[in-house]
């Protein structure tokens, strides 16, 4: 039976129309996921030939240098363009002195990195939990972080990896001031090429655990509510990205993503500026974890989650699927090519 002897009356509207073949729904999507928008992060540490599976983040791995330089080379053949380094040390103290160490695992890895991929953008992120033997992200006196002393820690970091060669470095402390110091010190020392994408919003959340694991950076005692924001708050994330847009920052990040994609849309109306989403590590586990047991279909939720990260606001997603991404975005298109619509 056809709709025309069914109806009763005209409806002026069909949205189903619009949503009928694969054609029409690609011709009025709004949002586009492209793996030009991907960062793909990556844990760098010592010895060589290291491919350390880590446990909670199934597809994520500890990697030496050069397995380093092997990954990357193939996220940027799959068509992601950047990545974003985290350092493991060899060694931890109080104060988390090899973090400025030009032959750290990081440092070496941006050397290595620039040096095998000229154009693959190299993001680093600045802070010192990896490297402090109490695992928070500053210089302690007693329980508490001392914000100014921690700053100048940070910019030393931040020259150590842009005379490495990195593009952008990624301060992640949250410390007061830190962008401005940076930015100073960047400026002062001849790398005013070098962008900074803070982490401007970064929630004091609970989906940073396997991450912690990852990078084996979980604070000895205490928390992180002194310096991380807490997820109770949109306002103040407004005031963070305006401090850090006023000291320099070139993007601004918000952190984790899914539980603050109204952040990042407020984020973005506000400013007009270039806003980056942290899919973190428990996101990314959750799915994971899911789909290991039947309970999702990961290909689905990861386009569902990475779209939707994408429509809240965010230019750049910062994630752990960016190479998985990039090749179901890729197969879509071949296979677009390669069948009649139907
Ligand atoms: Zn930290």
């Amino acid at each position: 039976m056809s709709e025309q002897t069914t109806s009763r009356f005209v409806l002026a509207r069909r949205p189903r129309r619009l949503r009928r073949t694969d054609a029409i729904r690609r011709l009025v999507r709004e949002t586009q996921l492209t793996p030009d928008c991907f960062i793909y992060p990556l844990f760098i540490t010592s010895g060589t030939g290291v491919r350390r599976a880590i446990t909670s983040m199934p597809g994520v791995f500890q990697l030496s240098v050069d397995e380093a330089v092997k990954e990357a080379a193939a996220a940027y053949a799959d068509g992601v363009p950047g990545v974003l380094l985290f350092g493991l040390p060899e060694s931890k103290d109080a104060v988390g002195s090899t973090a400025a160490d030009a032959h750290a695992p990081v440092q070496s890895a941006v050397r290595e990195l620039k040096r095998a991929i000229p154009n693959l953008i190299v993001v680093t992120d600045v802070c010192l939990c990896e490297y402090t033997s109490h695992g928070h992200c500053g210089i302690l006196e007693g329980d508490e972080i001392l914000n100014d002393v921690t700053v100048s820690h940070l910019v030393e970091v931040a020259l150590s990896h842009a005379t490495a060669g990195a593009d952008f470095v990624a301060p992640s402390d949250m410390m007061d001031g830190r962008v401005a110091a940076i930015r100073q010190g960047l400026d002062e020392r001849g790398f005013e090429r070098v962008g900074i994408m803070s982490y401007a919003a970064k929630y004091c959340s609970a989906f940073y655990g396997p991450f912690r694991d990852a990078a084996d950076s979980a604070p000895q005692f205490g928390d992180r509510r002194s310096h991380q924001m807490d997820p109770a708050n949109v306002e103040e994330a407004l005031r963070e990205v305006e401090t850090d847009l006023n000291e320099g920052a070139d993007i601004v990040i918000v952190k984790p993503a899914l539980t603050y994609l109204d952040v990042v849309s407020r984020v973005k109306e506000r400013f007009r500026q270039p806003t980056a989403a942290y899919h973190v590590s428990g996101e990314y586990a959750m799915l994971k974890a899911a789909a290991a047991n039947g309970w999702i279909d990961e290909p689905r939720a990861m386009m569902e989650t990475l779209t939707a990260i994408r429509r809240a606001g965010a230019d750049i997603i910062i994630t752990y699927y960016a190479r998985a991404a990039a090749r179901a975005l890729r197969s879509e298109r071949s296979d677009r090519s390669n069948r009649s619509d139907r």
